[in-house]
C-alpha cells in the first residue's frame, strides 16, 4: 500500500485516479494550495475548502483511495493583503472539519513579511486546533528560504515531530532532520529531485522522519511518482521494511498526530462502489460502475 502525502488531485482527472489506484496508492493528502492564478474573493477560497471536503474526497473514494486534506493560506496568496485576513478567519472554521489532518501548506514562497506574518499566524493556529503543520520550502534559494523557515518554527515552540517540511533536496535535507522536523521530497519529471537522487537520499540518511510525494498539480507532474519511486528503491537494494516506512507508515503516522483519523482503520482497503452519488453527482459517464462485492 502506498501513500502519496502531497498531491493537488482537484487538478487531475479520474485517469490519473485510475493509475494511482492500479499502481497501489491507497490514501492520499491534498494540501490546500493555490490554482496557478490569484483568487479575487474570499468566497473563492470557501468554495475551494469544500471541494477538498466534499468532491475531491468522494472522487478519491471512488477509486478505493482514501483522501484526506489540509487547510491553509499558500505562501503566495498570504501576498495579497486583501484577502488574507478574510482567509484567516474561514480557516479557524475548517481546521476543524473532519479528514482536515493539518494546517498547511504555508511557509514562505518570495520569502515577503506579508508571507512571513501568515505563516507565523498560521503555526499559531494549528497550535490552537492541535493540528500537525505542512511547510512549502522556496523553489529558489531553497537552502535560505528552508534555514529561515526552521527559525520560524523553532520559535513558534511547535513541537518539531508536528512539523512536515516540504520539497526538500540534498541541500536542505539534513537541516530539517537535525531540526527534529519531518522530511518530505517531492519528485517531479524533469527538474529539481527525481527518483535516483532520492535512492541516493534514503541510502545516506535512512528511512526516519523520511515520506515522499509527487506533489501534482495543474503544471508539469507526475501522479505516479510514489510508486515509481518505491520501485526504484526497492532496485536499489533498499529493504521493503524502509520502502515501506517511507511510502506508508511514515505519512500514515505524521497525519494520525492530529487525532482525525484511526491508523489500523487506515490499513484496511476501501471497498468501491460506483452507484454511489455526491450531492446528485456520480464520476462515471454511463460505462459499467465498479462495485466491490462486500
Ligand atoms: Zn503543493
Amino acid at each position: 500500500m502506498l501513500f502519496d502525502p502531497h498531491i493537488h488531485m482537484t487538478s487531475r482527472t479520474t485517469d490519473d485516479y485510475q493509475a494511482m489506484s492500479d499502481a497501489g496508492i491507497r490514501a492520499i493528502v491534498e494540501p490546500a494550495f493555490w490554482l496557478g492564478q490569484p483568487r479575487t474573493h474570499v468566497g473563492s477560497f470557501e468554495d475551494y475548502f469544500l471541494s477538498l471536503l466534499g468532491w475531491e474526497r468522494f472522487r478519491a473514494s471512488q477509486f478505493g483511495i482514501r483522501h484526506l486534506c489540509t487547510m491553509g493560506l499558500n505562501p503566495k496568496e498570504a501576498n495579497n493583503a486583501r484577502l488574507a485576513d478574510g482567509v484567516m478567519e474561514l480557516l479557524k472554521l475548517y481546521v476543524e472539519k473532519d479528514g482536515v489532518v493539518a494546517v498547511g501548506e504555508i511557509g514562505y514562497d518570495d520569502v515577503t513579511p506579508h508571507e512571513e506574518k501568515y505563516f507565523m499566524a498560521q503555526i499559531e493556529l494549528a497550535k490552537d486546533a492541535g493540528l500537525p503543520i505542512l511547510i512549502h520550502t522556496p523553489h529558489r534559494d531553497k537552502k535560505r528560504g528552508t534555514e529561515r523557515t526552521l527559525a520560524v518554527v523553532k520559535e513558534s515552540g511547535i513541537a518539531p515531530e508536528l512539523v512536515l517540511v516540504d520539497h526538500n533536496n540534498e541541500e536542505t535535507i539534513e537541516s530539517t532532520l537535525n531540526a527534529g522536523c519531518w522530511a518530505g521530497h517531492s519528485i517531479y519529471p524533469h527538474t529539481k529531485m527525481d527518483e535516483q537522487r532520492m535512492v541516493a537520499l534514503v541510502k545516506k540518511y535512512g528511512a526516519e522522519r523520511m515520506l515522499v510525494n509527487s506533489a501534482a498539480d495543474w503544471g508539469v507532474s507526475d501522479p505516479l511518482k510514489v510508486p515509481k519511486t518505491a520501485k526504484a528503491m526497492l532496485e536499489a537494494g533498499i529493504e521493503q521494511a524502509a520502502v515501506d516506512k517511507i511510502c506508508w507508515n511514515n505519512p500514515v503516522a505524521f497525519f494520525a498526530q492530529s487525532g482525525r483519523f484511526d491508523p489500523k482503520e487506515f490499513g484496511v482497503e476501501l471497498s468501491v462502489d460506483q452507484r454511489e452519488l455526491f450531492q446528485g453527482n456520480s464520476v462515471l459517464r454511463g460505462q459499467t460502475p465498479r462495485t466491490d462485492a462486500k
